[in-house]
């Protein structure tokens, strides 16, 4: 197989070892970049080449486009994954790694671009057949009117959302008609600080959504498949804490037809490697939020329940192959969940790094464990806190989640707070042990 022969890995942590097991297991050598803090990450440890490329800071280190590609010089690297995070959704890096001769993982840096203007995806995705919320239809001008009748149009309250806003910042909702146009102004010049775009666009705000989205692969040679769906409803200021696929008490019609819409999307746009349509469902619906050009923190859930190796399938679209499969072989079977597990204070969640004394990985049948974490590591306090992801499989929701229940009894991490007692709550929590609750769920939980 014409397969890549050298991956760099433009990441850190979990994200990194995940990828450099891919590589491992597809016989491509890997090329670790580090900061000076990062010395001891397991990736740059098993690594078969490891370049320090700067200071502890990301700024200078993991976002640091032209050291990274000078490792990628000096390494003899074909090929660079980006992970997520960092530089992964960056079309300008993108464009200096192709530019520079190496293979970028991941679609063209003008897919990249499109994705990352929410105004323009949202309006590719509607030509696509993919179903949006109801909303402008494009930026907000300076016409007041018209922004007031298209408010009147879809019903308060409404959201107002920067284009190039990510991360769940630059967003407002407005409740009536006397807010709107002062937030319209205010939201603008905080996206103008904020993006370095003023663009921002009106939605309407979905009350109690579940967050489902819709896992794709495609080869950039006219092939485009999905890998079923997730549920990653279960979120604090935004971010995703629990994930489970597929997601739960959808109808199969519903999930079947939002599925196909997103491969007519990837066909259409011309898409190429792994990626995630992320949208808000609400009383049968599904409603376009947005698209992820990259590998998600929550793939294993997929991977659990299709058997399919996302980052070797990244590897191999990259090295130009069409795709392993087609739709008729990708079988959904059984359940999974995901618990990231952070090193972070379990209720006031501020971050908790420091040297990690013990760890004992949970283990059996249908349990997986994402970690860079060892004995003696010390988890620095500059990048994310994520420390480990406790993935469970069982054939039915309930084998898994009773799995999850053991699994993370099991996990020791001692020398540093996790958030795992807020998981062990959370795998018998009345509501989510039913099943489907929505984006608000958690939050509204922890206020209590
Ligand atoms: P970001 O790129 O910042 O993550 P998204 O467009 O994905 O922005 O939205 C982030 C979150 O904001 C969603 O997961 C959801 O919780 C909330 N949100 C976004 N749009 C809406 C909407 N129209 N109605 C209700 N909630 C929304």
């Amino acid at each position: 197989m014409p397969i890549l022969e050298k991956v760099l890995i433009a990441n850190r942590g979990e994200i990194a070892l995940r990828v450099l097991r891919a590589c491992k297991e597809l016989d491509i050598q890997t090329v670790a970049v580090h900061s000076k803090a990062d010395r001891e990450l397991k990736h740059v440890l098993l690594a078969d080449e490891a370049v320090c490329i700067g200071p502890a800071a990301s700024s200078e280190s993991y976002l640091n486009v032209p050291a990274i590609i000078s490792a990628a010089e000096v390494t003899r690297a074909s090929a660079i994954h980006p992970g997520y995070g960092f530089l992964a959704e960056n079309a300008d890096f993108a464009d200096q790694v192709e530019k520079s001769g190496f293979i970028f993982i991941g679609p063209t840096a003008d897919t990249i671009r499109l994705m990352g203007d929410k105004v323009f995806a949202i309006q590719a995705m509607k030509q696509a057949g993919v179903p949006t919320v109801p909303g402008s239809d494009g930026p907000l001008t300076d016409d007041n009117d018209h922004t007031l009748e298209v408010a009147r149009r879809i019903g308060y309250p409404v959201i107002i959302k920067a284009a190039a806003g990510g991360g769940g910042r630059g967003m407002r909702v407005v409740h009536n008609e006397a807010a709107l146009v002062s937030s319209v102004e205010i939201t603008q010049s905080e996206a103008a600080a904020a993006f370095g775009s003023a663009v921002v666009y009106l939605e309407k705000f979905l009350q109690k959504p579940r967050h489902v989205e819709i896992q794709v692969l495609a080869d950039g040679q006219g092939n485009a498949i999905h890998l079923g769906d997730r549920d990653c409803s279960l979120q604090r200021r935004h971010q995703k804490v629990l994930e489970e696929a597929p997601a739960p008490l959808i109808p199969q019609e519903a999930r079947d037809a939002v599925a196909k819409s997103c491969i007519e999307a990837c066909i259409e746009i011309g898409y190429r490697g792994a990626g995630t349509f992320e949208f808000l469902y609400e009383e049968g619906h599904f409603y376009f939020i947005e698209m992820n050009t990259r590998v998600q923190v929550e793939h294993p859930v997929t991977e659990m329940i299709t058997g399919i190796d996302i980052v070797k399938e990244q590897l191999r679209i990259a090295s130009g192959l069409p795709l392993s499969l087609d739709q008729s072989e990708v079988l959904i079977r059984g359940h999974a969940f995901e618990c990231r597990i952070n090193a972070e204070d379990p209720k006031s969640f501020l971050p908790c790094p420091g040297k990690v004394t013990t760890f004992h990985a949970p283990g059996g049948l249908g349990v997986r464990v994402d970690s860079h974490l060892y004995d003696g590591y010390t988890v620095p306090p500059y990048y994310d806190s994520l420390i480990a992801k406790i993935i469970s499989y069982g054939e039915t929701r309930e084998v898994a989640l009773a799995r999850m229940r053991g699994a993370l009894d099991e996990l020791v991490v001692e020398g540093i707070r996790t958030n795992t007692p807020l998981h062990r709550d959370l795998v018998r929590d009345a509501a989510f042990m039913a099943g489907g609750v929505s984006i608000h769920y958690l939050e509204s939980r922890l206020e209590k």
